[in-house]
């Protein structure tokens, strides 16, 4: 029997290069859709829900900002990318019966709604999926930063963070093999010892605000997670 979780109300941050798949860059239909059906899969134990998408798979902004281009504008492009991987989710959620609402953190009426943080709440208790657009708004962040701000902001219980393993280990274990996983974590013992999770801003964000972040394997259904059945590292406030 499936354990019911005890969040009410849940942050997934998925990373742009999750809707990859096997492609090398931009948007993978089947992904999209296993991505979709595992959100769906935690919507039915009754948790509402929200996500923030990055735009990795198609825009990055710091990386065109090496080649020359104007930070600034290369992170407004790679803002404007995690909309299209939003309209992608969203369609992907659909298909799967899930009411939902994109909400972009720069406004842009035709495609889909302003991010109004009151709206946005009263949309998750109707029960809608809401996918939170556009980062922060802000050049100079990641959507990490955002999915932690507006976990904060919508009063969520905990924020999921997927990563390529199963949580948060000592140093990297696809080179290391005598690197260990942490259950457990402090965000103070993230940041002294520099494990690269989230950025550091998203850390103290979410330090401050007492927020706890799961960081997960992708390849766990988010359920798996919830129940506590698959392995994850949960970094938090310490006792
Ligand atoms: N970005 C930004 N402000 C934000 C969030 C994102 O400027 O609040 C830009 C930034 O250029 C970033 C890109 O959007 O490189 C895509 O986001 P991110 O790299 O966080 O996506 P992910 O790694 O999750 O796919």
């Amino acid at each position: 029997m499936t354990t019911v979780p005890k969040f009410r109300r849940i942050m997934l941050k998925v990373s742009g290069e999750a809707l990859m798949g096997a492609q090398a860059y931009g948007i993978d239909q089947e992904t999209v859709d296993r991505i979709a059906r595992d959100i769906k899969g935690a919507y039915d134990l009754g948790i509402e829900i929200c996500l923030v998408i990055g735009g990795g798979n198609i825009f990055r902004g710091l990386s065109k900002a090496a080649h020359g281009m104007e930070r600034a504008t290369a992170d407004y492009m790679g803002m404007l990318a995690t909309v299209m991987n939003a309209l992608a989710l969203q369609s992907g959620l659909e298909k799967f019966g899930l009411q939902t609402r994109v909400v972009s953190a720069i406004p842009m009426t035709s495609v889909c709604e302003p991010y109004i943080r009151r709206r946005a709440i009263r949309h998750m208790e109707k029960g809608r999926v809401v996918i939170f657009a556009a980062g922060t708004g802000n050049p100079f962040f990641t959507t990490d930063t955002a999915a932690t701000l507006r976990a904060i902001e919508m009063g969520c219980d905990v924020m999921l963070k997927g990563t390529q393993v199963d949580g948060v280990y000592s140093a990297d274990p696809k080179r290391d093999p005598d690197a260990t996983r942490y259950d457990e974590l402090t965000y103070q013992e993230v940041l002294a010892r520099d494990l690269r999770v989230m950025d550091a801003s998203a850390i103290a964000l979410a330090r401050d605000n007492r927020i706890p972040i799961l960081v997960y394997s992708l390849s766990e259904p988010v359920v798996s997670v919830l129940t506590g059945e698959a392995k994850s590292t949960i970094i938090r406030e310490g006792e």
